[in-house]
């Protein structure tokens, strides 16, 4: 039996538990592009003549986020996209998802950049997991890419950076903070202020759970690449996904609570938590809120 979209007669892709609707392919993707545009609207307004960096790695996430993107600012000619692309060198997992994002850059006409670790860093991935570390690949991993996404942005003279984190991603990181009493982590995820020398974040998926940023690609046909990164880790995290996910299928609507309360709450929080001050890194230059940037540090250059 063909089970039917709640909003006309066709046959559904996709029942969301935690709305109570079935919706067909046309109904699904109105309902995603909806939600997104609202997010945009509440926190990311687009201004005249801004220049959007999209932080592109190939997956799903990124490649939703600059397809939709593309779809709602594509036709205005006072806004520029632009595609960031980081390649960490890790050997039989980054080549392919770099072609992807190539492939969909060059379908949408978008400009894009291609940075690596090598030349920017002057260390791969591969060589970072190979030597003794104090902390999980993925902690370096993520400033390093930070540090390149916004010194590129920065270059190219990017009013936004958006990035493709869904609503998993961010419940997930709202528990973990929560779990670590890291309160000032927590306000960092707030959509951001400005603050000279660090382009602004913006988040448009934040509240697209992830089984959709993935049935949003699916459906769009976009050239995407779904493996995974070898060193794929953060113990903890991996935990908490486990565990919203089991928490979220016996009470649906669970990740979207967690994003509404810290939404609410972070106004306060941010108050409490006044942001850190605003140092130039004495080594590269970065902006950061130490004497010595994060990237400087886990590269021993300090
Ligand atoms: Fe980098 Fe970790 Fe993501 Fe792999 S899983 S690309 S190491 S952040």
């Amino acid at each position: 039996m063909t089970i039917k979209c709640k909003k006309c007669n066709s046959e559904a892709i996709i029942f969301q538990k935690y709305s109570g609707m079935h919706l067909c392919k046309k109904h699904f993707v109105e309902d995603v592009e909806r939600k997104i545009k609202l997010t945009i609207r509440k926190s990311y307004s687009i201004r005249k003549n801004d220049v959007i960096a999209v932080a592109l790695s190939g997956g799903k996430d990124s490649s939703a986020a600059l397809y939709i993107m593309h779809k709602i600012l594509g036709e205005r000619p006072d806004i520029e996209l632009v595609a960031i692309s980081v390649d960490e060198g890790i050997d039989g997992y980054r080549p392919q998802s770099l072609e992807a994002a190539k492939e969909l850059t060059e379908q949408l006409g978008v400009r894009h950049i291609i940075k690596s670790f090598k030349e920017e860093h002057g260390t791969t991935m591969d060589e970072i997991a190979l030597q003794e570390r104090e902390k999980g690949a993925c902690s370096y991993c993520g400033v390093l890419r930070k540090n390149i996404l916004n010194r590129v942005a920065l270059d190219i003279g990017a009013t936004k950076l958006v990035t493709g984190h869904n609503l998993d991603d961010e419940a997930q990181t709202i528990l973990l903070n929560h779990f670590r009493g890291d309160m000032e982590r927590m306000v960092r995820l707030a959509p951001p202020a400005a603050v000279e020398g660090l382009v602004l974040r913006a988040k448009p998926l934040r509240n697209i759970p992830e089984k959709e940023v993935a049935l949003y690609a699916l459906v769009n046909d976009l050239p995407v690449d779904f493996s995974e990164c070898p060193y794929v880790g953060e113990a903890m995290r991996k935990e908490i996904r486990e565990m919203l996910n089991d928490f979220e299928a016996k009470h649906p609507g669970t990740r979207h609570s967690l994003l509404r309360g810290f939404d609410k709450l972070v106004g306060a929080l941010a108050k409490e938590l006044p942001p850190a001050k605003i140092e130039k890194c004495r080594i590269c230059g970065e902006t950061c809120t130490e004497d010595v940037c994060q990237a400087c540090k886990l590269l021993g250059r300090a």
